[in-house]
């Protein structure tokens, strides 16, 4: 890694910024050439997905809109109860829309599978997930996404617009939190 200094609440980083951006770049052009002739609306789930969409949209070479929707799960950010609330809605219709939702990371799939739910019911199109990362091993429902960045072990990763109390989403890398700190998650909701 290119002399990035490694946080001190970071206990290993699974991927660097360049390794990032070589998928981020491989997504890109994975989605253009599907979503070609279509005029595509790209939705980030705020927050933890910021810094993708933006990557991840300057990599389509495809008409695009892009829009966001905040969500909240009930309960804590570590074991999430899957009952979503909308802090923040869409600005417009996805009604007849080539929607893409553009997710941070999949743990359980609970809240992706509500807000999937939440959103078919608007009549897009079509809609598929792009998510950065998915943890399989900790999945409680099945949740279809039709890109993955990286597939990850069951621990928590910070970094890259992923939060730790709100914080960390600055760092140039995804990396694990260290599990004296991860113990503290608990109890702490995070949108
Ligand atoms: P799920 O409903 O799939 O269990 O939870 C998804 C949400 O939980 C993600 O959008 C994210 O906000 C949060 N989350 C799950 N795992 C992690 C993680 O390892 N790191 C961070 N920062 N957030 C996580």
């Amino acid at each position: 890694m290119r002399g990035t200094r490694v946080d001190p609440a970071v206990s290993e980083v699974l991927f660097d910024r360049e390794t990032i951006e070589a998928r981020v770049r491989q997504l890109g052009r994975a989605i253009t050439e599907d979503y070609r002739g279509k005029d595509l609306l790209l939705i980030g789930v705020l927050k933890g997905a910021i810094f993708f969409i933006a990557d991840l949209m300057r990599e389509l070479d495809i008409a695009c809109e892009v829009d966001f929707i905040a969500i909240s799960s009930y309960g804590s950010s570590t074991d999430s109860s899957g009952v979503v609330r909308i802090l923040k809605d869409l600005d417009s219709s996805i009604e007849g829309r080539h929607v893409l939702v553009v997710e941070d990371i999949i743990d359980s799939g609970l809240t992706l599978s509500y807000l999937v739910r939440t959103l078919e019911a608007r009549a897009p199109a079509s809609l598929e997930v792009c998510a950065l990362l998915t943890k399989p091993a900790r999945r409680q429902t099945q949740v279809s996404c039709r890109y993955v960045g990286f597939e990850i072990p069951a621990k928590y990763v910070i970094g890259y617009g992923l939060d730790f109390s709100q914080h960390f989403r600055n760092l140039p890398y995804i990396g694990v939190l260290r599990d004296d700190l991860a113990a503290e998650v608990l109890g702490t909701p995070s949108a």
